[in-house]
C-alpha cells in the first residue's frame, strides 16, 4: 500500500554515530522492499566489507569537490574529518516516480534538506543514554580511538538539536524502534 501522507514519501533519518541508524535502516529495507535508500558519496575510506556503489560511492577529495561544483549533490557536509553527500539525480528520479525515499544523513545535511525540501519528514534517532551510545560505538569496533572521540564529541551537538526534528525515536529496544519508524513513515506490513 502506498503511503497516504505526502511527507512520508520522503523521509530522513539523523542521529549520532553508533546510535543504530544503519542497523535499523537495514531492517526497514528487509521488511519494506518498496522503500528506496539513497546511497551517499563520501571521502571516508571503506570499512571492511563495504562495497563501492552499495554502501557508499567512495571518492577522493578531488572527485568529491568536483561533484559539489557540478551541483550534483542535494546536500553535503563534513563529518568527523570526511565529506558526505547525497547524489541529487537518483533522489529526484525516485520522488518523481512516487517511490518512498529514505536518506540516512547527519545533522548539517538534514538542515540543508529542511530548507530545500520542507515536505520531507525529519526523524531523529536518539540513544537511551550517552553511556549506551559510547558502548555501541566502541562495541562496533570499526573506528580507531581518535575517530571515536571525534564522533562522540559531535554526538553531543547532534543530541542537542533533536528538538528541531518532526519526531524523535529512541533506539533502546531495536524492535520497538523499528515499529516506531514504520508508523512514522507509514510503511504498511510486508
Ligand atoms: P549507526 O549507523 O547509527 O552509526 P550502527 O547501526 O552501526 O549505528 O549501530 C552501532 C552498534 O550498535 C552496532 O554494533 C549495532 O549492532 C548496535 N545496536 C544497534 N541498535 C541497537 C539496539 N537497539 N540495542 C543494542 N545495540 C544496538
Ligand atoms: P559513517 O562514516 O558512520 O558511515 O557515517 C558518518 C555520518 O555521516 C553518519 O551520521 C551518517 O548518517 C552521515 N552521512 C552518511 N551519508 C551522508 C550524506 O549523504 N550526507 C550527510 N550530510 N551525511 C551523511
Amino acid at each position: 500500500m502506498a503511503p497516504t501522507n505526502r511527507r512520508a514519501r520522503f523521509a530522513l533519518l539523523t542521529g549520532p554515530s553508533g546510535v543504530g541508524k544503519g542497523t535499523l535502516v537495514a531492517r526497514l529495507l528487509e521488511r519494506h522492499p518498496q522503500l528506496w535508500l539513497s546511497v551517499s558519496a563520501t571521502t571516508r575510506a571503506p570499512r571492511e566489507g563495504e562495497q563501492d556503489g552499495v554502501h557508499y560511492f567512495f571518492h577522493s577529495r578531488e572527485s568529491f569537490d568536483q561533484l559539489v561544483s557540478e551541483g550534483g549533490l542535494l546536500e553535503w557536509a563534513e563529518f568527523a574529518g570526511n565529506c558526505y553527500g547525497t547524489p541529487k539525480q537518483p533522489v529526484m528520479e525516485r520522488l518523481e516516480l512516487g517511490t518512498p525515499v529514505l536518506l540516512e544523513i547527519e545533522l548539517e545535511g538534514a538542515r540543508q534538506v529542511r530548507r530545500s525540501f520542507p515536505e520531507a519528514l525529519q526523524i531523529f534517532l536518539a540513544p537511551p543514554s550517552f553511556k549506551e551510545l559510547e558502548q555501541r560505538i566502541r562495541g562496533r569496533g570499526t573506528e580507531m580511538e581518535a575517530a571515536i572521540a571525534k564522533r562522540l564529541d559531535r554526538a553531543r551537538t547532534e543530541l542537542q538539536a533533536q528538538q528541531e526534528f518532526d519526531a524523535v525515536v529512541i533506539n533502546d529496544d531495536l524492535e520497538t524502534a523499528l515499529i516506531d519508524l514504520e508508523r512514522l513513515m507509514e510503511l504498511a506490513e510486508a
